[in-house]
């Protein structure tokens, strides 16, 4: 089921509290909805529920440490000293920043979004990836940046009739959010046919981690080798899962001529911790517990792209 988009984004300047107020009412009667975290008849987040959602995206943090598959980091000598990580532990991962924990409330915003026609929740993503883009850009060297989103698969863009990251980017951008010296451009796409073949239904998330890097190399362009000489990327993704789809879009990126300097995403799945101590430790960005689980939104395993 498809839902109308936020009244208050139609409305080209701040209202009124009462206005924005009456909208909202007004949308309640229209289309009656229940809160995707916690099932409560109200809007489809509740305010409760939003800002333990907020409230989980406002420390950005490096979440590259939890996922295996990543690529490494351009050799660029400040780059070290930027993040804060002593040289001699070089090579590093590409760092890639997320905007808070894969958790509790905001994995069921994300699944809500990406599948369950939940585009009235974009508005609130699009927050978080802000949040992300602008941490992101700090370690980032200066002048002007691409920022990349990892295309949505020929499979899903072609079920949801929509690519949500393509929606929450230009949301961003609509409201003035994107960092100075960025602007987007979709300059990454799947090979003609590399997809279909490499991304079978339901093939990848029963694959182990050698065969799950095989399935996805080699199925990006991003142009000849030169096409991208002297560009600057920053990539975006919805998920950080093991950190394979940005190493294919990194590796098209590269061999096209462009430096990939880091990676945004708006929540990261973090891998399981090698040691049980390390599991319950608190990680910055972690949603504090919502309510009652709400059944039928799924779980990280059912990120699909
Ligand atoms: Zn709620």
């Amino acid at each position: 089921m498809a839902y109308l988009p936020a009244l208050e984004d139609w409305l080209a300047a701040p209202g009124p509290a009462a206005v924005l107020a009456a909208c909202r009412e007004l949308r309640a009667v229209i289309l009656p909805a229940e809160c995707v975290v916690c099932g409560a008849a109200d809007e489809s987040l509740c305010t409760v529920c939003r800002i333990a959602v907020r409230h989980a995206t406002l420390r950005p943090y490096n979440a590259s440490a939890g996922a295996g598959m990543l690529p490494e980091a351009e050799n660029d000598p400040g780059a070290a000293a930027r993040l804060g990580a002593p040289e001699y532990l070089e090579p590093v991962s590409l760092p890639v920043t997320a905007a808070g924990r894969y958790a509790a409330g905001l994995s069921r915003v994300v699944l809500a979004c990406k599948n369950h026609g939940h585009t009235d929740l974009l508005g609130i993503l699009a927050e978080a990836m802000a949040r992300a883009l602008h941490s992101a850009s700090d370690s980032l060297p200066t002048g002007r940046v691409a920022l990349v989103p990892v295309p949505g698969s020929f499979r899903g863009r072609t079920r949801r009739g929509y690519d949500p990251l393509e929606l929450i980017l230009a949301k961003v951008r609509l409201r003035g959010l994107l960092p100075a010296g960025m602007e987007i451009r979709s300059i990454l796409g799947y090979r003609l046919g590399a997809e279909l073949l490499a991304l079978r239904s339901g093939a990848q998330k029963t694959l182990g981690a050698g065969a799950r890097r095989r399935n996805v190399h080699g199925t990006m362009t991003a142009g000849h080798p030169g096409d991208l000489r002297g560009l600057t990327v920053l990539l975006a993704d919805d998920v950080l899962t093991t950190g394979a789809t940005l190493a294919e879009a990194t590796r098209a990126l590269r061999a096209a001529g462009a430096q990939v300097a880091g990676a945004a995403v708006i929540a990261a799945v973090r891998a399981p911790a090698p040691q049980a101590p390390q599991a319950t430790r608190q990680e910055p960005g972690s949603a504090p517990e919502i309510r009652r689980p709400r059944h039928g939104h799924g779980t990280a395993a059912k990120v699909r792209r």
